[in-house]
């Protein structure tokens, strides 16, 4: 028997910039999804302690997969994959539990995902290594659901460390730890799920990565991710469509915020990283327009209570907010949050503070 604990995350910074081959900044929750894997006497069964009864399948690959809840395929995906990739996968009883809310944008998928592939890779004696976790991680997603996620969750979720955000470049899947600590700066990271219902969220997602692959094709590069900041003004003027420019603009803008937040941390500036954040929400929403009114809400009552920057956290349509609040404020920041929300008659958010946790570890 094989038991492995791997967590959700929070983009603290770079949000829409994954499929761009560019630059992310997310951080371990300490919150996650527990997996155990045991030998079982015939097929595969599949449990949830947040889903209703048992699911079992008899063992396949990817094209003869049974007709599953679409929550089992997180888990059986990696099994199909498994077999199609010629491993002789045994029967096996997988068990799951998680206190990652769903669809919050904190990746229960990814944590659901990774400590399934984790725990397999043990039971199964696979070594898959750092890289071959990411890539069947990220394959569950992409093959096996069909979600066209960009691979940050699975990295951060993997290969997060304790007390520090991980800097990943998209395009080589390569990460470093980078301190994260803002109780040594007298300021804790404030999270508010909104709660609100993700509307078109996935038509919306798809149309911003087409615009993104259009305006890069336009412009002659591989990705977005190739037009620098510095040349933003020239690669604006030679795109006519005012929707592809927002793109554009938010993508190579978000990028540099990044890059700018990696050095400031490093730095121990923790506080010079608010302006980052509160700037790349105007830019989410502004620009490639993704927030919702809930989640400017949020961003506004936290900053009118003394936030030192703020914004939505994950795909956008919805989902967590994020604030880096000093330390004394965080009950009055609640507060703000909870009684805008009220004001402007949308469902009570959840607060709560965040720290950055380890990535999957055996439980
Ligand atoms: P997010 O990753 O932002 O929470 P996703 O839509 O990517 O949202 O993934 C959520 C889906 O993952 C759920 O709808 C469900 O299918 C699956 N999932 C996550 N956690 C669990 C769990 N504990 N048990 C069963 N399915 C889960
Ligand atoms: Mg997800």
């Amino acid at each position: 028997m094989s038991r492995w604990f791997a967590p959700g995350r929070i983009n603290l910074i770079g949000e829409h910039t994954d499929y761009n081959d560019g630059f992310v900044l997310p951080l371990a929750l300490p919150m996650g999804c527990a997996t155990t894997v045991a030998a079982a006497d015939a097929r595969w069964t599949v449990v949830s302690a947040q889903e209703d009864g048992e699911v079992v399948v008899t063992p396949s690959g990817l094209s003869g997969r049974d007709d599953v809840p679409d929550w089992a395929t997180y888990v059986l995906g990696a099994l199909w994959l498994l077999h199609d990739d010629g491993v002789d996968v045994p029967p096996l009883r997988i068990e799951v539990d998680s206190d990652v809310p769903v669809g919050a944008g904190l990746s229960s998928s990814a944590a659901l995902v990774c400590s399934v592939v984790c725990a397999l890779d043990e039971q199964l004696g696979l070594d898959l290594g750092s890289d071959g976790l990411l890539a069947l991680s990220r394959r569950v997603e992409n093959d096996a659901v069909g979600a066209p996620t960009g691979g940050m969750d699975q990295l951060a979720s993997l290969r997060g460390e304790a007390g520090h955000a991980l800097f990943c470049d998209m395009r080589d899947l390569t990460s470093q730890s980078v301190p994260f600590d803002p109780a040594a700066a007298g300021l804790t990271l404030l999270v508010a799920d909104t709660r609100a219902p993700h509307r078109h969220a996935d038509g919306e997602y798809a149309a911003r990565r087409r615009g993104c692959e259009q305006a890069a094709e336009a412009l002659g590069v591989a990705a977005l991710r190739d037009v620098a900041d510095a040349d933003l003004d020239d690669a604006l003027a030679r795109l006519d469509d005012e929707e592809l420019q927002r793109y554009v603009r938010h993508v190579v803008t978000e990028d540099a915020r990044v890059l700018e937040a990696v050095d400031v941390l490093r730095a121990g500036r923790v506080d010079d990283l608010g302006p980052l954040l509160t700037a790349s929400h105007a830019s989410m929403r502004d620009d490639f327009q993704i927030t919702v009114p809930e989640v400017d809400t949020a961003v506004e009552a936290l900053l009118g209570a003394g936030a030192l920057g703020a914004r939505m956290t994950g795909g956008g349509f919805g989902g967590c907010v994020i604030g880096l609040v000093p330390q004394d404020s965080v009950d009055a920041a609640g507060d703000a949050v909870r009684r805008a929300f009220a004001e402007s008659g949308f469902g009570e958010p959840t607060v709560f503070t965040a720290t950055a946790a380890a990535g999957a570890r055996p439980a």
